[in-house]
């Protein structure tokens, strides 16, 4: 293995400490051997928890945890990186369940990393925000009726980053965030960044594709901001929306216990989870995970949920609303990982 100590840099000690610990080339994780990691400004952990990072607040490790300097840095580190090594891009994880036996290969964090947020332009008739993938939607939403840009009150019940917001298409209360891009920012697995237009992707519900490549977003190429192109307002009818979107959420859903939002995406002409509650699973337990009594389409951790708990909970409503019902649920939540504790 060639590990060249490099002085003074995190990624140095991190080899260290690599050797320290015994990792062997099975383990993975070569690469912190392999790159210059001089030019690097980011922080790389190693064996880092996913609990903190996803708002289930459970699960298992990551082999490795970047989290980039800035967008240049994310760059460099995409560029060095042999292709053999798996990359899982996050931004919140508030739509993310990472199984017990944590992730290989390299979970890049871009929240409050990639987090540039300014008022391009602006005339009468509206006005151009860009946001980074690390932006917290809710900061985005807030920083629009700040300058009395209206169309994105929705985004501040979103409790994600813009990269998982334009990855999801998320959306609420008739809005979706494809509705108001402009253009986005993307990066890929050589570091190189690239402009795209709505038009390059199929939008679909709680779902995106590139029309060229269909399996790349995500596992090639993520998204590292975009454009948002909103109508002239007024702030104090944005900030008003703002207000009474955040007290329906407060009314109809659990967020005093760790969730990850809606299980499953709504069928057509539907909810899921009244078909959920109709299939008489509120309050359903697998271990510490439950099926919310306040919104059936919502599973929380009752405190010590094992991922294995949450996703036996998910498998059981998925399940019952088919026998019972007849309807096949699909799945909002993105579940990564392996099962089993094997590398701890
Ligand atoms: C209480 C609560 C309420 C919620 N309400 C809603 C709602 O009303 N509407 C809604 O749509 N969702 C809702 N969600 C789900 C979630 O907040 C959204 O899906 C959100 O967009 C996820 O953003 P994130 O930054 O947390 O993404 P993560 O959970 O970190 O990632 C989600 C997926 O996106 C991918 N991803 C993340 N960042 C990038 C990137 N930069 N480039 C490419 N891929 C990326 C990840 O790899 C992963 O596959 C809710 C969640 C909670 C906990």
């Amino acid at each position: 293995m060639n590990i060249q100590l490099l002085s003074h840099t995190k990624f140095s000690q991190l080899a260290a400490q690599w050797v320290a610990i015994g990792m062997n080339a099975s383990a993975g994780g070569d690469f912190v051997g392999v790159i210059d990691t001089s030019l690097l400004r980011g922080e790389l952990r190693v064996r880092e928890s996913m609990r903190k990072h996803v708002s289930w607040r459970a699960g298992g490790t990551a082999e490795y945890f970047y989290l980039p300097a800035d967008l240049h840095d994310l760059a460099l580190f995409l560029s060095q990186l042999p292709r053999t090594e798996q990359v899982w891009m996050i931004g919140l994880g508030s739509n993310l369940l990472v199984r017990d036996g944590g992730l290989r290969g390299v979970v890049v964090a871009l929240h409050a990393r990639l987090n540039d947020l300014l008022l391009i332009e602006q005339d009468q008739a509206g006005g151009l925000i860009y946001a980074g993938a690390g932006v917290p939607c809710a900061k985005l939403a807030r920083f629009a009726a700040l300058h009395h840009l209206a169309g994105a009150e929705f985004l501040a019940g979103i409790p994600g980053t813009v990269g998982g917001a334009l990855a999801m298409n998320a959306g609420c209360y008739g809005a979706e965030t494809w509705q108001i891009v402009d253009k986005v920012r993307t990066i890929d697995r050589a570091g190189e960044l690239h402009e795209r237009n709505p038009e390059d992707y199929i939008i679909d519900y709680r779902h995106i594709s590139l029309k060229q490549e269909p399996e790349s977003v995500g596992k090639e190429e993520w998204f590292a901001g975009g454009w948002f192109r909103l109508a002239q307002g007024d702030q104090d009818i944005s900030r008003q929306k703002i207000k009474a979107l955040l007290t329906a959420r407060i009314h109809s859903q659990p967020l005093n216990f760790p969730n990850a939002g809606s299980v499953f995406r709504n069928p057509t002409g539907d909810y899921a989870a009244r078909l959920i509650e109709a299939s008489g699973l509120k309050g359903y337990c697998v271990g510490g995970a439950m099926v919310s009594t306040k919104h059936a389409n919502f599973v929380i951790n009752n405190g010590d949920a094992t991922a294995a708990d949450i996703e036996a909970v998910i498998a059981m409503m998925s399940n019952a609303v088919k026998e019972r019902i007849g309807i096949e649920l699909i799945r909002e939540v993105r579940i990564i990982g392996d099962a089993r504790r094997n590398r701890e």
